[in-house]
């Protein structure tokens, strides 16, 4: 019995490009944008109607200048839901805080 021959398929990850800086990622590193009749909004809940997408990890693609081209006049309404959802992202600065007390824990166990 061939084992491989019945294991799934690898899964295709579909690609998205970003409205704003047009890169082309994974559709999980996305926030998704939907209209609803006529209004761009952030999704919540379930896709539905025409989506777009934008980096979910960079705040310079939220700036209402790049979100413009995709749009128009909703861009600074979308710019302000965006940067309200997500303010700031200090991640790496408090992952790498936490990297430096853990090696310092680890040293101070050590001497011990
Ligand atoms: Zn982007």
């Amino acid at each position: 019995m061939d084992a491989l021959a019945l294991a799934p398929r690898p899964t295709h990850i579909p690609e998205r490009s970003c409205v704003a800086c047009r890169r082309k990622r994974p559709q999980s590193e996305f926030l998704r944008l939907v209209r609803t009749a006529g209004v761009w909004a952030l999704q919540a809940g379930v896709r539905s109607g025409r989506g777009a997408y934008v980096c979910a990890d960079s705040p310079s693609c939220w700036a209402e200048k790049r979100l413009r081209r995709a749009f128009g006049a909703q861009a600074p309404a979308l710019s302000a839901v965006l940067t309200a959802a997500f303010p700031s992202l200090p991640l790496q600065e408090s992952t790498r805080r936490q990297a430096n007390n853990a090696s310092r824990h680890v040293q101070h166990t050590a001497m011990e």
